[in-house]
């Protein structure tokens, strides 16, 4: 447990919380937006949000990879892999995400498409070696972190002179996807949404490092700190947020130096920049079209690219109805305002991928209870 149980000892974290209750000022909020899913659950699971004075509050942001896909992208993979005949291989969390009319990656498999969960892009690398007479499709999903191992078995897919292999490429930003919700009207004009600093993403800083953020700190006068995922980076990262925002400033501060640095990975950048570049736009579930937020395969590597490879014939995608999965990623609802949270949708027969996904908000607040606890505090108090 070296290097985790000590991000998660009691006596650090009382002395954090302490120091919290004393420099939150009683006479306003903070408003604190955690971009990862990873935060949210790690807020939820340790109980943060309790240890927190009245006045400090947690903000759900869009950051799950899973929960910002939108559906049209997802009823496009399953046409992949219903109409091309594919195999199409696929991270866990994907599988079970409802497109149009409910229908998910699972039920398609159940169907008769040949589709298959992985754990890594190199898994579906041997498929594609194991299975030369088939096409193979990676549904390639994620942030900055998960780029650089689709550019790696993009690259290595070439230099084996692998024909069959192609990835269907999903992979979007950190930073463009924040300055768009700084730039929203809930933030903006109808203040419907407040923010005063991030909580931000510490896995994708350790590909692009924090310098990213820089820009739109000082464009925004936002502050933002990179926290860990443990509870006492969550804790110490809130701390350093507190103090910037009462003393006015608004700079990217470093919490997870033992891995983040400002240049981040180098190495890790170019591999990613060789094999792909900025769409003009993507659109985003809950944030709508995102300019230059996500990447694609650029024309060197075109024979990799599924989206070259196969057709996909346009469609009208929907939601499904009721689900506030939208709402929730831009931070204007909390997944208990959600009707069908807890009753139509749950774990096992999730409606939408915020309840699906393993970093998504309404699985964090149903998987932790914490809003169980809360709603019996508040029925006592009124009782009382
Ligand atoms: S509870 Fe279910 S239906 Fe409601 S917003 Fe969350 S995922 Fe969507």
């Amino acid at each position: 447990m070296k290097y985790v149980a000590e991000y998660r000892d009691k006596d650090l974290a009382k002395s954090v919380a302490s120091a919290i209750q004393r420099e939150a000022k009683p006479g306003r909020t903070y408003n604190i937006m955690e971009f990862c899913g990873g935060h949210t659950h790690a807020i939820f699971r340790y109980g943060v949000q309790n240890l927190m004075p009245e006045n400090v509050h947690f903000v759900h942001g869009p950051g799950c990879p899973v929960c910002v896909l939108p559906v049209r992208r997802l009823d496009d993979a399953v046409e992949i892999a219903e109409r091309h005949n594919v195999i199409l291989c696929t991270y866990g969390d994907m599988m079970r995400v409802p497109g149009t009319k409910q229908r998910s990656l699972i039920r398609a498999k159940a169907d008769g498409a040949d589709i298959r969960m992985v754990y890594s892009t190199l898994d579906a690398l041997k498929i594609a070696r194991d299975n030369p007479e088939r096409e193979v499709v990676f549904f390639a999903i994620g942030f900055e972190t998960t780029t650089p191992p689709t550019a790696v078995a993009i690259k290595q897919a070439e230099e084996e002179g692998l024909k069959n292999f192609s990835v269907f490429c999903n992979h979007v930003l950190t930073p463009s996807a924040i300055g768009h919700i700084l730039q929203s009207p809930e933030v903006r004009e109808l203040g419907t949404v407040q923010i005063d600093g991030f909580l931000g993403p510490s896995h994708v800083s350790s590909v692009i490092g924090f310098e990213p953020y820089e820009y739109f700190a000082e464009e925004f006068q936002k502050p933002v700190v990179i926290a860990g995922f443990e509870p006492l980076d969550v804790m110490q990262s809130t701390l350093m947020l507190i103090r910037q925002i009462n003393e006015g400033r608004h700079e990217v501060e470093n919490e997870y130096t033992r891995v983040v640095t400002r240049e981040g990975n180098l190495k890790a950048q170019a591999l990613v920049s060789d094999i792909f570049e900025l769409r003009t736009s993507f659109e985003w579930r809950g944030l709508g079209p995102v300019p230059y937020s996500a990447l694609q395969i650029r024309e060197n590597y075109a024979d990799f690219d599924a989206e070259r490879r196969f057709e996909v014939s346009p469609k009208q995608s929907r939601e499904v109805k009721s689900c506030e999965c939208p709402a929730i990623l831009r931070g204007v609802k909390k997944p208990t305002d959600c009707k069908l949270f807890g009753t139509v949708c749950t774990p096992d027969n999730p409606m939408g991928s915020c309840m699906v996904s393993s970093e998504g908000a309404c699985a964090a607040y149903w998987t932790y209870g914490r809003y169980r606890d809360k709603t019996a505090r508040q029925q006592k108090e009124a009782a009382a």
